[in-house]
């Protein structure tokens, strides 16, 4: 990964005032002769001859050596004041590392600010750093030149987003976090209300109802850098709480929203990185599961799914011959793939849920190597390597079955095969579209909505609402970055009679919509907009062009996996007074907290 350059962590033309007159990474060539005074942490010490020593100073630019006389009381991650003059370094001890790396200040004057505790790990050793422990120190780790550089990155893509948004004439509206439930169906986290009690709020999943409600109001392109609340189990892309870029627009359709979505992730992604990304591909939901087995397909690298039906129809093979379809990915030059790696691939695609793979390592000549080749007639071993375009030396991976898991499976196996890790250029946007409306049946028989309850059907396909749902495309889409689901979307329904449709089909009576989403439902009667929106995730789209793996790296306060805050200690038991006050009693004492890590608060904080 890349650090910023002095200049972007200074904007230009910014003066160092208060206490300072350089920033510690700010000082070149060009300053020697200058007296200034630099402000930061002791980043390191190293003694020099008898009395001198020289003293890294740090802050958020990065880092000064000072040549301080008489250090010994300086110690790591005291915070100082050092005036002295820039100078040249000694000939032979530049260091080309750093930005500074030509000069140093000389002839210091020491004042200290504050004096520091021995930091509980090195920051120059983060990355052997257990996390938790980074966590719990989380304003020690702050200081690293990787968080500072997160962190400012973020801030940029925040400014970028608001700009492209302003540019195309939306306006940020802020709404509640004090809500009520909303419809995107993740568990919510509920706020008791003292005033009201056993009443309680619920904070947002999204501002879903609130955007749809703005069009109501005439606003006609909201946008908001919003937090939203879901509480979900955690992973590397999720926490509990997160950060959308959410927009909402009326009087328009799909396209316009494409349009006005793509323009602000290629503008972010143009400013932050210097490079302006690919063109953003567009492809249906159908094609994305048909090509790469997967609604979120990483179109850095080929390696498609390809059906092997036509070139296996008539085999006597009874894997091939009884299934719904026979479908394969070719990895180039995988031929010379071990006898336990190929074992390993079996044992991955069965734990997928296939039945089994098979594997044909191509030899010269267009023969195949494979425990099945003995079942499959010339003929058909030579119309599989002619539909998986396979040279020799390539493997060649087959999953036969139904449409759904070969997808699944195979789609899997590109990714464990071929992916790079998501943060690596080029950054490929991808829309997909013509998601299905519903997504499958509940436990209670009800269909589930893939999206959420207003989202517009397909125009061609609302007459099938009643006959075949499952049938039934609708108006959402989604869009992907490097394989990672960047945000979703839809265009809302905003007549009365749809809507009506699709609830039955969802099996919400109208006492319940009415209960669930009244006041959206009321509202849709004083005349509603044709409208539709998208929401992008901001952790996961910075984490990306941050080039890191884990959205944790790009959020200054995140939770672990356990949903604790390990700084601050959250969640905790809140004292008997509040409980009252609120009208609650809690029934079963957490005595499970033992196992949620540093759920006690640090000493000292
Ligand atoms: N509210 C949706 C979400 O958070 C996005 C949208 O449909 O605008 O996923």
């Amino acid at each position: 990964m890349s650090f910023p350059l002095e200049e972007e962590l200074v904007p230009a033309g910014l003066e160092a005032v208060g206490m300072r007159t350089a920033y510690c990474g700010a000082l070149r060539a060009g300053d020697i002769g200058r007296t200034v005074s630099a402000c930061g942490w002791v980043a390191s010490r190293r003694e020099h001859g008898e009395h001198l020593a020289f003293v890294d100073l740090r802050d958020h630019t990065g880092i000064i050596q000072c040549v301080v006389d008489g250090a010994s009381d300086l110690r790591s991650e005291h915070v100082l004041r050092v005036t002295g003059k820039v100078r040249p370094r000694k000939e032979g001890t530049e260091n080309a590392a750093i930005s500074t790396g030509e000069v140093e200040l000389g002839d210091c004057e020491v004042e200290i600010l504050s004096v520091a505790e021995p930091p509980p790990f090195s920051l120059d050793a983060r990355s052997q750093t257990d996390e938790a422990v980074r966590l719990r120190y989380r304003y020690l780790d702050l200081r690293t030149a990787r968080m500072q550089h997160n962190l400012r990155l973020r801030a940029q893509v925040n400014s970028a987003l608001r700009r492209a948004m302003e540019h195309q004439g939306f306006v940020e509206v802020e709404t509640p976090m004090l809500w009520t439930p909303t419809p995107e169906g993740a568990r919510e986290f509920a706020i008791p209300s003292r005033l009201q009690r056993g009443s309680f709020y619920v904070l947002p999943q999204s501002p879903q109802i609130a955007k749809q409600l703005l069009m109501v109001g005439g606003v006609d392109r909201y946008y908001q850098i919003a937090r939203c609340m879901r509480d979900e189990d955690l992973r590397a892309d999720r926490q509990f709480e997160f950060t959308q870029l959410d927009i909402e627009a009326s009087f328009v359709g799909q396209g316009e929203i494409h349009a006005f979505v793509s323009e602000a992730v290629i503008d972010t992604t143009t400013a932050v990185t210097g490079q302006r990304p690919p063109e953003i591909v567009t492809m249906t939901w159908n094609e994305a599961l048909e090509r790469f087995g997967t609604d979120k397909p990483d179109l850095r690298f080929a390696m498609e799914l390809v059906s092997l039906d036509e070139a296996v129809a008539g085999t006597e093979f009874k894997a091939f011959s009884g299934s719904e379809t026979v479908r394969g990915i070719r990895l180039a030059g995988g031929g010379e793939s071990t006898r336990s790696r190929l074992d390993s691939l079996v044992e991955r695609a069965r734990n997928l849920g296939a039945a089994g793979l098979v594997w044909m390592r191509v030899q010269p000549g267009g023969v195949l190597d494979s425990p099945v080749a003995k079942f499959l007639s010339e003929a058909h071993q030579h119309q599989i390597i002619a539909a998986m375009a396979a040279e020799p030396g390539d493997l060649v991976l087959i999953v036969a079955g139904e449409r759904a898991l070969t997808g699944k499976v195979l789609g899997q196996l590109r990714l464990d095969l071929g992916q790079p890790a998501v943060s690596e250029r080029p950054f490929r946007f991808t829309w997909i579209t013509e998601f299905p409306l519903f997504e499958g049946f509940d436990d209670e028989g009800h269909l589930v909505a893939a999206h959420h309850p207003f989202t517009m059907p397909h125009p061609d396909d609302i007459d099938l609402l009643e006959t075949d749902p499952l049938a039934v495309r609708s108006q959402s889409y989604d869009l992907v970055l490097n394989g990672w689901e960047l945000g979703s979307g839809s265009i809302r329904i905003h007549r009365g009679d749809i809507q009506r449709r699709v609830f039955s089909a969802l099996g919400i009576s109208e006492e319940d919509a009415e209960a669930r989403f009244g006041f959206l439902l009321g509202a849709f009667r004083y005349g509603a907009p044709p409208h539709g929106g998208f929401a992008v995730g901001l952790d996961r789209l910075v984490a990306i062009l941050a080039g890191e793996d884990n959205i944790r790296e790009v959020i200054a306060y995140p939770k672990t996996q356990s949903g604790a805050d390990l700084m601050s200690g959250a969640p905790r038991p809140i004292s008997t007074r509040q409980l009252t006050e609120l009208g609650i009693r809690v029934v079963s004492p957490p005595e499970a907290a033992s196992d949620k890590q540093g759920t006690t608060a640090p000493s000292g904080a």
